[in-house]
């Protein structure tokens, strides 16, 4: 059996934490996007991964930080925001007077799952007002590229386990209410529709 071993120490490397906020002459304001909200075919897709970090992508992921933030909300996919690309951000720092540490990950994957798993009532800013309890591995390594190209690697335990996977499961089309029975996810669903119509009209 495997476990993480002072999984608490290792959340948040200092140095992976990005500094989006700082500027870069090359680059343009950030922007908010709109978010897509399900159901929509776009949501159920599997996205291609990201095999050049160009200035465009990096902007993609700013911008997706900046949404996130707009929200709000603790955690953003790509395909969200319509981009079918292998791109999440997320910032689940529960302390609200903290310094926003938010993190973009390129290729993300789950390389490691522990066998112990937590329930957190989940929610998706795809799927506005609607949680459910899911149930996931409480701890997990991640392997991602970050925004200089460098390959990493880190432990995440906590809300972060849950914020990532569930981000990572919009790559692969999969949302949080996939994990729940089909009469909850038809509900949810249903909701989610009549939510979606409201806002086209208003
Ligand atoms: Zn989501």
């Amino acid at each position: 059996m495997w476990r993480f071993r002072d999984v608490t120490s290792r959340l948040h490397p200092p140095d992976l934490h990005l500094q989006w906020m700082g500027g870069s002459p090359k680059c343009s304001p950030m922007s908010v996007r709109s978010i897509l909200i399900h159901p929509d075919p776009r949501l159920k897709k599997v996205c291609a991964p990201v095999s050049d970090l160009s200035d465009e992508v990096r902007m993609l992921a700013a911008d997706m930080i900046e949404t996130m933030y707009e929200a709000p909300g603790v955690g953003l996919a790509a395909p969200q925001v319509g981009v079918l690309s292998r791109v999440i951000v997320a910032d689940a720092e529960k302390d609200p007077d903290a310094t926003p540490k938010p993190m973009a990950m390129f290729n993300p994957e789950v390389v490691l799952a522990s066998d112990e798993t937590n329930v957190y009532e989940e929610g998706c800013l795809s799927i506005p007002d609607q949680y459910a309890e899911v149930t996931r591995p409480a701890e997990v390594r991640v392997a991602w590229i970050d925004r200089d190209g460098n390959p990493q690697e880190a432990e995440f335990g906590g809300l972060w386990a849950t914020v990532l996977q569930h981000e990572i499961d919009h790559l692969n089309g999969k949302l949080f209410i996939d994990y729940l029975s089909a009469m909850k996810r038809q509900l949810i669903t249903r909701k989610s529709q009549k939510l979606k119509r409201e806002r086209a009209r208003a």
